[in-house]
């Protein structure tokens, strides 16, 4: 009942807050503290709790081959819903051609964006490992913390009776952790709120977003509708393959509407994790697939590059033929699972993409405008893949009955 009443708050925080930002724009820049308020708490909760909670789910699955079929199947599992993703964004973007007739101007690519260099392949395996622990966690850098965690657990399975303690210790850590969760999600009404007043308020307000949308339109609406389908999806994957349905988004609602208002799954991912453990879903599941999914499964940005980089290459003239589209297929895949599950991450990402295909990196300044706005949604449905897909491994792994579900 209290959930319930906390999520009609955060969906009115996220209704209201966009009504203040589109009539009162930039004056809205004053309440901007108080979203970044709500930010900083979600995100001080981020490092001890993944720490804690991968440890302490991969200890509590116990057997090692076991762990090593789930840690596979999550694997393949998240690749192909990526490729789904990107498979059904390339259709959008074909079928609606959303770049032709673009009005060109001359372009200059944001100069941070044009002295970095793109990253490659090496770079994203290099990304898995950190020379400082310390460092990548003050950066919030999540995948070498997670891949440490699961080492670690792992680690810590081989010691039987010796690791009992230290077993218990991270099982605790993890429980405090989750309450601490649970007092931030009061704050979301007013920090979502804020957080889409300020950020609509700082595009101008309501008139100046609209002109914005409206000179890319179809570009919009492209990455909408296939976000909208994969969405879609998604749910009836979760319906066939999980076998849970509206309860479950229903629950999951609350971290949906975070991840819109705070464009960032790694930030949304402590109540990502409520949410599904009060979905009932086993908590081994929660504590390994969901952080593992907030770092590497972004379903949303996958199809949101495609479709980008395929609207760059219409809005400059240039024909993309199917072998060049399969690399994009390829190559928005492996962006999507290096990005970082902050704000806009997706964009710096694209450009691995663009060069992949030799397109210009200064067609990223046309999306530039409304990405603000397109990140939310796609963030959503990135923090959408991981929910559904913790609940399928639960359903294949973990539901069966040979390890108690939840203790
Ligand atoms: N903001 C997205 C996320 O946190 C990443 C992106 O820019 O697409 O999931």
């Amino acid at each position: 009942m209290q959930h319930r009443r906390l999520l009609w708050g955060i969906l009115l925080g996220a209704v209201a807050g966009a009504f203040c930002g589109w009539f009162f724009g930039r004056e809205m820049a004053s309440i901007a503290w108080i979203g970044e308020f709500f930010l900083r708490a979600l995100k001080m909760m981020i490092i001890p709790l993944i720490i804690a909670a991968v440890i302490s789910g991969i200890a509590s699955v116990g057997d090692l081959h076991k762990m090593g079929r789930i840690g596979g199947f999550t694997v393949v599992y998240y690749l192909g819903t990526t490729a789904l993703a990107v498979s059904i964004g390339l259709i959008a973007v074909n079928l609606i051609q959303p770049g032709t007739g673009v009005s060109m101007t001359s372009h200059t690519l944001p100069q941070q964006m044009a002295s970095g260099k793109t990253a490659g392949i090496g770079d994203i395996i290099l990304s898995l490992v950190s020379p400082s622990l310390v460092a990548s966690a003050a950066k919030l850098d999540l995948l070498p913390i997670i891949v440490f965690s699961i080492l670690f657990g792992i680690a810590l399975t081989t010691l039987g009776e010796r690791g009992t303690t230290v077993a218990r210790f991270f099982e605790g850590v993890n429980e405090v952790m989750m309450k601490l969760v649970m007092w931030v999600m009061y704050l979301a009404p007013i920090g979502i709120f804020a957080l889409i007043a300020s950020r609509l308020g700082a595009a101008g307000g309501g008139a100046a977003f609209w002109r914005e949308v409206a000179s890319v339109g179809w570009y919009v609406l492209t990455v909408i509708l296939g976000l909208a389908v994969h969405f879609c999806a998604l749910y009836l994957v979760l319906v066939l393959i999980a076998g849970r349905g509206r309860d479950y988004l229903v629950t999951l609602l609350r971290a949906l509407v975070t991840a819109f208002g705070t464009a960032s799954s790694s930030a949304t991912l402590p109540l990502t994790m409520e949410c599904a453990e009060e979905a009932g879903v086993d908590k081994r599941s929660v504590r390994f697939v969901l952080p593992l999914g907030a770092t590497i499964n972004m379903d949303g940005t996958a199809l949101y590059e495609a479709v980008a980089a395929m609207f760059i290459a219409q809005a400059y003239g240039i024909h993309l033929d199917p072998a060049s589209q399969i690399i994009i297929f390829i190559t928005a895949t492996l962006a999507a699972i290096g990005a970082a599950g902050i704000p806009e991450a997706g964009l710096v990402t694209l450009l691995i993409v663009l060069s992949a295909v030799h397109l210009p990196a200064e067609g990223v300044a046309l999306l530039l405008a409304v990405d603000w706005f397109l990140d939310r949604i796609r963030t959503t449905v990135n923090v959408w893949g991981d929910c559904v897909g913790a609940a399928v491994i639960e359903r294949y792994f973990l539901r069966s009955g040979n390890n108690p579900a939840t203790e």
